[in-house]
């Protein structure tokens, strides 16, 4: 057989390929596109633990998965047979098309978003929430943008997937690129000549799209990242410099009238996890400029108390006031400030920094503030700066947090939860995640904030700080506050429980 190349060659510079090839690009980056938008929605919907979101989503997953494109097309191109007002969009084949496309790739690029959103670790959310923002906030923000990151490789082959896909289009007679190589060779019989051209047109399509993709990754991909150095601006420097001497006075005068009102009250709160008492009728009074540390053995329901308190953890009765007003539990519903508004005032600080991994130190600083508005661009930026300062960390603003040690990514993290002015500053086990040299760069932070009369209630294996820096020390035991005192009282106590644990940990 005589292969005629010169009608392949011929074929490359054909008007109605390239046209095909432009209609199979548009159809496959819609396609792409809002099947991705759409099934992310869907992949959230099946992700829910609410049944009216969960089983449609479920039973639509299901459905068109098991679905052949090829039968859905003619389904969907036909379907102004039944509902003739459909035709106005259905009469065109290339929308007949999309809509069929698009309702097929959405069940699929559901699954992968999923996986996605299921590799977000749990603390992303946790840290979004104990900022005060909301779940559609935690979504765009947070979990959005490092899902995607991390499902772009599936997402781009599946792009891959819908470009072959669209030759299937042909069967409703969409002029793409198979229909055009099909209408030449039953004309011309040459058919693997003019199916050469055909491949060729496929693969072109395939590798210009697979290579803007794989852009797009290492572009999103931040540990890829140079870290850019940080220059701060002699006119930033300066309103740095003025933010934190008039925070000084304000400090000051604030400590001079220092309010009845404890800043937090925690009345009889209870907690089970299963069968597990987990706490046990906890009430706790604190003041303003107290710093609490909080000591007791593992599984003693430390760290389950520090999350109660901000709502990261529900509790089965008792009740949380902030500032004397209802937070959590009973009457929480009463209260005027709404509880996403009451959560600013306690601000948070996690054992595993929870720092959100897609955005610089100053990013992640700024974050909350923006989202809730607070002042105008410039000032947010001042003020994280000064946050960032207070840390000891601002030549690091512009790095992100795989670019830091431990102890930076910490400090960062109590820079971002000082950034929304909380009354009170949780802290759970701050420094147990660090290595031992890191320990001490994030404890003077803490003593600093102490001393600056921040109130403060610390979760903390660190003994030395605990009864050097706290006022008070609570000492918990299976789910309850055993022992609430002062460190001369505690650490002069002849309470067996806890003279065995101050034995173990200082020995
Ligand atoms: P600590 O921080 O003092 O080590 P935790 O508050 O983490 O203690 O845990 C208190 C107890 O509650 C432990 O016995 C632990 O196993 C249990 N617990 C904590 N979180 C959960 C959970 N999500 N589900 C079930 N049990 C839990
Ligand atoms: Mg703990």
């Amino acid at each position: 057989m005589d292969f005629d190349w010169t009608y392949t060659y011929s074929l490359l510079w054909d008007s109605d390929f390239w046209r095909a090839c432009w209609t199979v690009a548009q159809l496959s980056i819609s396609a792409w596109l809002i099947a991705g938008a759409v099934g992310f929605v869907l992949a959230l919907a099946k992700q829910s633990r609410i049944a009216p979101l969960n089983w449609p989503a479920r039973i639509y997953i299901w459905f068109f998965r098991s679905l052949p494109l090829l039968v859905l097309l003619v389904f969907v191109y036909n379907l102004p047979q039944v509902f003739p007002a459909s035709s106005i969009v259905l009469a065109s084949p290339f929308y007949a098309g999309l809509i069929a496309l698009v309702l097929s790739e959405t069940a699929y690029m559901a699954e992968i978003h999923r996986g996605g959103i299921l590799s977000v670790p749990k603390g992303q959310y946790e840290a979004g929430k104990a900022l005060g923002i909301r779940y559609s906030g935690i979504q765009r923000l947070i979990v959005i943008p490092q899902a995607i990151r991390i499902a772009l490789p599936t997402l781009s082959n599946e792009f891959v997937t819908i470009v072959k896909l669209t030759s299937l289009v042909s069967v409703i007679s969409l002029t793409e690129i198979l229909l055009v190589g099909q209408r030449l060779y039953t004309q011309n019989f040459l058919i693997f000549e003019t199916m050469l051209a055909v491949a060729f047109y496929y693969v072109l399509v395939v590798t210009l799209f697979d290579k803007a993709l794989i852009r797009l990754e290492s572009f999103l991909d931040v540990t890829q990242r140079k870290a850019r150095p940080f220059v701060l601006s002699d006119a930033d420097r300066k309103e740095v410099q003025a933010l934190r001497e008039s925070a000084i006075e304000a400090r000051e005068q604030r400590r001079q009238q220092v309010s009845d009102t404890p800043v937090l009250q925690v009345r009889g709160i209870n907690k089970h996890y299963a069968s597990h008492h987990a706490l046990q009728n906890i009430d706790l009074t604190v003041r303003q400029g107290d710093v609490i540390s909080i000591i007791g053995p593992s599984g003693s329901g430390k760290t389950s108390l520090i999350r109660a308190l901000n709502g990261l953890e529900t509790i089965d009765t008792g009740s949380v006031l902030v500032n004397g007003r209802h937070f959590l539990g009973e009457h929480s519903e009463e209260c005027e400030k709404s509880a996403a508004d009451q959560i600013l005032d306690i601000g948070m600080v996690f054992q595993s920094f929870n720092l959100f991994p897609h955005k610089t130190a100053l990013e992640n600083v700024m974050l909350a503030p923006t989202y809730h508005r607070r002042g105008s661009t410039r000032s947010r930026r001042i003020l994280a700066l000064s946050q960032l300062y207070k840390v000891g960390l601002i030549e690091h603003a512009n790095k992100y947090p795989h670019q830091l040690s431990g102890g930076q990514q910490q400090r960062v993290a109590i820079a971002r939860a000082l950034a929304m002015k909380p009354s009170i500053m949780l802290f759970d086990e701050p420094t147990s995640a660090l290595d031992p040299e890191l320990v001490s760069e994030v404890l003077k932070v803490l003593e600093q904030l102490a001393s600056e009369g921040m109130t403060m209630l610390i979760v903390t294996h660190e003994m030395q700080f605990a009864f050097s820096v706290s006022n008070r020390v609570i000492f918990m035991k299976d789910g309850a506050i055993a022992y609430d005192s002062t460190p001369e009282a505690l650490r002069n106590t002849e309470d067996p429980r806890v003279k065995d644990f101050l034995h173990q940990v200082m020995h």
